[in-house]
């Protein structure tokens, strides 16, 4: 059946997140190490410790990934309490982090995939900090026509559920759409397990044999080749 609907997954995929990601800990830490004078890897220890803390209390919930909790607890493993000001200049000091990355090429891959499919986006985060992501990528929305994340649907990847609600709104059926994704359970077995064809997005050599409804490509630039 003849593809209509390309969707994407976010992190990793079209957006260079974990780059990002890790400009905005610089920031933040640099903003904190003002006034506590903690050293990166300091820094960096309370953040993974603050992380995990909101991890296991939230389990698979959206909040779990909202970094304002993160900064929340982290202020208080600090500084021994909440300060409200300072969970907020930490998370303002992140949120440059989205400036920080070249997002030109997934861009390009957008407007030509533009011409000839529908585009969308299913993504496992909170809806604020994905439509900072998105707000770079496409900030007048056209090109992509359909954005689902998991703070929204109430359930994460690789739950078919989400996937399919991205077709629902894109008004087309799962057998005419393809998944791209750089997570093999998220992505791939999450898009077959709805019904849909799948490309996984791998840098390295793929040693698994794959199944069928799936291809492989190194990197998203070919994709627009490989879909011709
Ligand atoms: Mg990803």
């Amino acid at each position: 059946m003849t593809i209509r609907l390309v969707l994407f997954d976010l992190d990793d995929t079209l957006f260079p997140s974990t780059e990002a990601y890790q400009n905005g800990l610089r920031a933040a830490w640099k903003r904190l190490r003002k006034d506590r004078g903690l050293s990166w890897s300091e820094f960096d220890q309370a953040y993974q410790r603050a992380r995990q803390d909101v991890k296991k209390r939230l389990g698979t919930s959206p909040a779990a990934r909202n970094r304002l909790l993160y900064f929340k607890r982290l202020v208080e493993i600090v500084y021994g309490s909440p300060h409200p000001g300072k969970v907020l200049a930490l998370m303002s000091a992140y949120n440059a982090c989205w400036s920080t990355v070249d997002v030109r090429s997934p861009r390009r891959v957008l407007r030509q995939l533009a011409r000839r499919f529908v585009l969308g986006v299913v993504t496992n985060q909170v809806g604020e900090m994905q439509m900072r992501k998105l707000a770079r990528l496409d900030p007048d929305g056209r090109y992509l026509k359909v954005v689902v994340t998991s703070e929204e649907v109430g359930v994460e990847k690789p739950d078919p559920r989400i996937f399919r609600e991205a077709c629902r709104l894109a008004d087309c059926r799962p057998q005419e759409a393809i998944l791209v994704g750089d997570s093999w359970k998220d992505d791939v077995q999450g898009a077959l397990k709805a019904g849909m064809r799948a490309v996984f997005l791998h840098s390295g050599s793929v040693r698994r044999s794959l199944p069928s409804g799936v291809h492989s490509l190194s990197r998203l630039e070919d994709l627009p080749k490989w879909l011709a």
